[in-house]
């Protein structure tokens, strides 16, 4: 059994070959310019605007903010890529928040495009991440599977070197 965490449930939407990447500690390489500039974006962005990197149990919030008696959680992205991926990681977040008593609220910010998106854990939402929190244990038990052909998404993945050159 694997621990399933956000990042692993955003590597699953994206593709599911990258999950078997991740679940198998086989990452990408450091220099990887998308993972630089999401780092710095990250690093830069909503200084002062709530308490960034908040880690609890097996999950960490880019930022957490108490708005009129609400707890709102956001995730940061540097673009519109993958942004399924990074709402199914913010529900991942709200359905274990919701476990330890927690009610919150997400928002996915992208900040380079001034995108607010609001993301609600509802009770359809909550089976579906539970069902792709199964299906990404079924799927680190097997082979890895093929290279899923997208020029789009394979071009902005940090495994494009490991599986294309
Ligand atoms: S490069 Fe393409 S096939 Fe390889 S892990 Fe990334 S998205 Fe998947």
């Amino acid at each position: 059994m694997i621990d399933v965490n956000g990042y692993l449930i955003l590597s699953y939407s994206n593709c599911h070959r990258e999950a078997w990447l991740v679940a198998h500690r086989i990452f990408p390489e450091n220099d990887n310019t998308n993972l630089a500039l999401g780092r710095l974006l990250h690093e830069t962005s909503y200084e002062n605007k709530g308490e960034k990197d908040v880690a609890i149990d097996n999950i960490k919030l880019d930022l957490v903010q108490e708005k009129n008696g609400k707890t709102i959680v956001s995730e940061i992205k540097k673009s519109k890529y993958s942004l399924d991926g990074a709402r199914d990681q913010l529900l991942f977040y709200l359905r274990r928040l919701k476990e330890m008593g927690v009610e919150a609220e997400g928002l996915l910010l992208v900040p380079k495009e001034r995108k607010r998106i609001p993301v609600i854990l509802t009770a359809e939402e909550e089976k579906r991440i539970r069902e792709m929190s199964d299906e990404i244990q079924k799927l680190v038990d097997g082979p890895i599977p093929p290279i899923e052909r997208s020029q789009n998404r394979c071009k902005n993945c940090a495994y494009y070197t490991y599986c294309w050159v």
